[in-house]
């Protein structure tokens, strides 16, 4: 299946909760979801009770849209996840977050992690001093994220910076901005990772 490339305040207003997929205007009350907080669509606002599944597959849906993860992929994050010690939706958030496009836009060096995805993907950033274009490249404890040299004066990377006070920085990352380079220090608790997620029915969707 294609990658999604409609409208994203739709996809807000179809999982009910803001996912902050576009940038600055999130954070401003011309975002979709303070004015029209019912699913789009001529039926948006008479939709029916959902079921458990649907429930379950409502939750996995908004996880996979957060992340602009394709459902393939996600299901192998999920695989991987529920092989590793730790409670499984737990684990299968913090592999989400490890992912370098994710960590950029944590960083404050994208406004959203669709464009954090497309930066990574044009070789906009290293890692440990080596190119990576891997926008699924899991960081690990201690890995150096930089902007490339001749990638320091890039307006999408500098307007970013300039409005990353909104989101600001989370405590599991060490970010220096004015060089341009971050440290994935650890590795985020599930508190630390502040999603309006209940990742156990994602669990629950696929052990069925
Ligand atoms: Fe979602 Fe942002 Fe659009 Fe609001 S402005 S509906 S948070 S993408």
């Amino acid at each position: 299946m294609a990658r999604y490339c409609g409208p994203l305040c739709k996809l807000c207003r179809r999982e009910g909760d803001k996912l902050f997929l576009k940038g600055n205007r999130c954070f401003t009350d011309k975002c979709a979801m303070e004015r029209r907080k019912y699913p789009p669509g001529e039926h948006g606002q008479n939709r029916g009770k959902l079921s458990d599944y649907g429930i379950q597959l409502r939750e996995k849906q908004k996880v996979r849209r957060i992340y602009g993860i394709m459902e393939n992929q996600f299901r192998i994050y999920f695989k991987k996840a529920s092989r590793m010690k730790g409670i499984t939706g737990e684990v299968l958030l913090q592999l989400l977050e490890r992912r370098l496009d994710n960590v950029v836009y944590r960083m404050g060096f994208a406004i959203n992690r669709r464009e954090a995805r497309l930066l990574v993907k044009h070789r906009h950033f290293l890692v440990n001093g080596r190119i990576v274009d891997i926008p699924s490249y899991l960081l690990k404890p201690g890995d150096i994220v930089e902007v490339a040299e001749g990638s320091k004066d890039l307006p999408t990377i500098n307007e970013s910076l300039s409005i990353a006070t909104h989101r600001g920085v989370p405590v599991w990352l060490d970010v220096d901005a004015a060089n341009f380079r971050g440290k994935f220090v650890r590795v985020p608790t599930r508190e630390e990772i502040q999603l309006p997620v209940q990742e156990q029915l994602i669990v629950e969707f696929y052990s069925k």
